[in-house]
């Protein structure tokens, strides 16, 4: 089990992560570009609030996928990301920023709540989406996780400030790595490998060499073994193995040249 892929009645289609909605503690999801009323490069169901699409067709998609997963469009908060690690705890007077009012939310990275019907929302195209639950507490946090954002080990940071405030155990957490770039199609050059090595001391994990000088990198194990050094029990780490750049029915800004759309993950305590 890992990602699921779901239809509604009406056709909009998205993954849920099994584990953590079996819990009965989180509503879960990722969304496909499949469902909503985006046309051109945005069809369909585009959720990305900064690209150049009409705001009334993003709204409307928010409102399919509001409807489809049974939360409300003023439970969102939406993050600010500029591939930093900056993270920010919310709480319910943030719910409807970046989307119904305007962001005061600037230049973060990563979410986190421990309050129901705070509905956490990042935004992609194929950098990662981290997941965690910590089951024991009752917290999430989503993490926006692209190289840059893994180089500075952000899922981390995210842990590091929920044992903080509130005293959250790796080893009570779910984590889970969503659809995004794989190794099958992520090449990178010497450049960002050198920042991998200065991080990392693990990089023959996740970098393969290629001829050319160019590499490929895995984004999905180099975020796993982040999690696995915090203290996440393997079993515990959910990778959906979902790349964005194969997946037709998703939206890829490398493969679609920067002209794309974006998917959005979320997580909500119940
Ligand atoms: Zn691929």
């Amino acid at each position: 089990m890992s990602f699921v892929l779901k239809e509604s009645i009406k056709g909009t289609k998205y993954y849920v992560i099994d584990e953590f909605n079996k819990t009965k503690m989180v509503k879960t999801c990722f969304t496909t570009r499949i469902g909503g009323v985006s046309n051109g490069e945005f069809s369909t169901l585009n959720m990305g609030t900064k690209t150049s699409d009409k705001k009334e067709n993003i709204i409307k998609n928010y409102e399919i996928l509001c409807d489809a997963l049974g939360t409300s469009i003023e439970n969102l908060v939406l993050s600010d990301q500029v591939h930093g690690d900056k993270i920010k705890i919310v709480h319910m007077d943030d719910r409807g920023k970046g989307l119904l009012c305007e962001n005061p939310i600037k230049e973060i990275d990563g979410l986190i709540t421990s309050q129901k019907g705070v509905c956490l929302v990042t935004q992609y195209a194929d950098c990662v989406p981290i997941y965690i639950l910590d089951k024991k507490n009752k917290v999430i946090a989503l993490v926006h996780s692209g190289w840059r954002g893994t180089v500075k080990k952000i899922s981390k940071r995210a842990i590091e400030i929920m044992k903080d405030v509130y005293n959250t155990n790796p080893i009570d957490c779910l984590g889970a790595i969503g659809p995004s770039i794989g190794l099958c199609c992520y090449e990178v050059d010497k450049g960002v490998i050198g920042e991998f090595e200065k991080n990392f001391n693990n990089i023959e994990d996740f970098v393969k060499n290629k001829k050319s000088g160019k590499y490929n990198l895995d984004l999905w194990e180099a975020n796993k073994s982040i999690l696995k050094d915090i203290g996440f029990k393997e079993e515990n780490i959910i990778v959906s193995h979902v790349c964005t750049m194969c997946n037709e029915e998703l939206f890829s800004y490398r493969r679609d040249k920067g002209n794309t759309g974006r998917m959005v993950a979320m997580i909500e305590l119940l």
